[in-house]
């Protein structure tokens, strides 16, 4: 299999102590003082390392045991018991939820697709992506399997217009210029996130991740300049109002405007300071947001980027979410017949390596992550650092490799999600999953066939 569709990753321990969901309360009163304890049958002997973080009163028991209840069972006077942990389930919020920092803290720290047994416990629909649900049709005999090499699939996205036609002359030759497009080995951009207790450590950390992944992150124009000129092709500077004319740098291969009073103005101070870049214009997912996208394009911007809100959810209308936004933009961009000129890229929310393949069949080219990349550095989602104050982690002391070994290790699981969907989908290609509508079920839709007639009645036969 080609290198570039693999993302070798390893362990990369925490460094604190993690939140779990359960912890074990063992009471000393009662105590029989039994000749062979309970505790000293724990396979995993995790009363025998116990330890306490003092740092943050956490007891190690709590993360290392394994839940198999066999203390809980075999102590006679059923002084043992498992109980939830408070602080669990109070981190995050009701998008980034305790189960899905978790997760994530699971994907960076092993690089592994996590498993939760067999069967889904949980609920068939909710809001957002989880209304949506892929065709797996071929689980059972996937004729592609990208992570064991059989048939590799491929991840690759290509950033920029293409052609619409390929025009030759009579020779054979091509008879236009083929406009710039910048590839990518997997369909996952990075971002800065709006918050978090980071430095330049930590961005360095970043850095050297887009750089093993050969992918972008997308950083304000004044830290980008700050790095070395080798390394400015796998980054994105993000230009605002105010941004002045820079000496040009022709390394950079792609450059962010974001969608303002004065686009048009920015636009040329972005051309002149990055003369090979291609040029991308961010976009506030919001209602009629497809109607100014053709100007963009129409002014060199092929490349567009949705940013919805970090719940998920469009920037104007809390009912609705990314997906239906991407959704509604695909699909008014098909009808104009200049979708293939644009490529889509998404951000907002996007909180698990599913949502990844979901907002591609939605209608997106590629996605950015921006607090996943947090979140694997053991962020906790408490939001301390927006009001100032400490970040219980620390996330500001850590060393650049670490962080850049735990974004590998979250972006490879990730990758590796992305590949079993594609494999079960009967998918070999990324590009071929945009748009694929038809491999999917929207509940909405669902409803709506099954049950939108019930209350409809034929003209001439209501009731008095
Ligand atoms: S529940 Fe099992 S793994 Fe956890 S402490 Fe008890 S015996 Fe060990
Ligand atoms: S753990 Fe809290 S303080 Fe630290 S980066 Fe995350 S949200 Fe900010």
């Amino acid at each position: 299999m080609p290198s570039k569709y693999v993302i070798h990753t390893k362990p990369v321990p925490h460094r604190f102590e993690p939140i779990t969901k359960s912890g074990v309360i063992a009471w000393e009163e009662g105590c029989l003082k039994c000749a062979v304890c309970v505790k000293n049958q724990c396979v995993y002997g995790v009363y025998d390392h116990r330890h306490m973080d003092d740092r943050q009163m956490v007891d190690s028991i709590d993360n290392q045991c394994m839940n198999c209840f066999r203390c809980v069972q075999n102590c006679p006077r059923e002084l043992i018991h498992k109980s939830i942990n408070p602080d669990f389930m109070v981190m995050g919020d009701s998008h980034w939820t305790p189960d899905t920092i978790a997760r994530l803290w699971y994907q960076s720290q092993t690089g592994k697709i996590p498993v939760s047994g067999a069967g889904y416990p949980g609920p068939f629909s909710g809001p957002g992506f989880d209304s949506m649900w892929t065709d797996m049709s071929e689980i059972v005999r996937p004729t592609r399997d990208g992570i064991h090499g059989r048939e590799y699939i491929s991840t690759t996205v290509d950033l920029g217009r293409t052609p619409k036609n390929l025009v030759f002359t009579g020779e054979g030759e091509m008879n236009e210029d083929i406009p710039p497009l910048v590839h990518i080995p997997i369909p996952m951009m990075m971002r800065l996130p709006r918050f978090g207790a980071v430095n330049d450590q930590t961005i360095k950390g970043w850095v050297m991740a887009a750089r093993h992944l050969d992918t972008l992150l997308v950083l304000p124009q004044e830290i980008c300049s700050q790095y070395p000129l080798e390394v400015q092709r796998h980054l994105v500077p993000s230009i605002g109002t105010g941004f002045k004319k820079m000496a040009p740098n022709k390394m950079t291969r792609m450059v962010e405007l974001i969608w303002d009073k004065d686009w048009d103005k920015n636009i040329e101070v972005a051309r002149y300071s990055y003369p090979s870049a291609i040029v991308a214009m961010r976009f506030p997912l919001s209602q009629g947001v497809e109607e100014d996208i053709p100007t963009a394009l129409d002014a060199g911007c092929p490349v567009i980027h949705l940013e919805g809100r970090m719940d998920g959810t469009t920037l104007d209308q809390p009912s609705q979410y990314i997906k239906d936004g991407i959704r509604r933009v695909h699909q008014a961009l098909v009808e104009r017949g200049i979708r293939d000129e644009i490529t889509l890229v998404a951000s907002g929310g996007l909180a698990m390596a599913e949502h990844v393949a979901k907002s591609i069949i939605c209608g997106a080219d590629a996605v950015i992550l921006d607090f996943p990349i947090l979140i694997a550095l053991e962020c906790r989602m408490c939001r301390r650092c927006e009001k100032g104050l400490s970040c219980p982690v620390e996330i500001d002391q850590a060393d650049s490799k670490w962080v850049a070994r735990r974004t590998i290790n979250l972006m490879g699981a990730w990758h590796n999600q992305l590949l079993e969907v594609m494999g079960a989908m009967g998918i070999r290609e990324a590009r071929r999953l945009r748009g694929e509508v038809g491999r999917a079920m929207f509940f909405e839709d669902l409803e709506k066939d099954l049950f939108g007639t019930l209350i409809k009645v034929k003209e001439g036969y209501e009731l008095e």
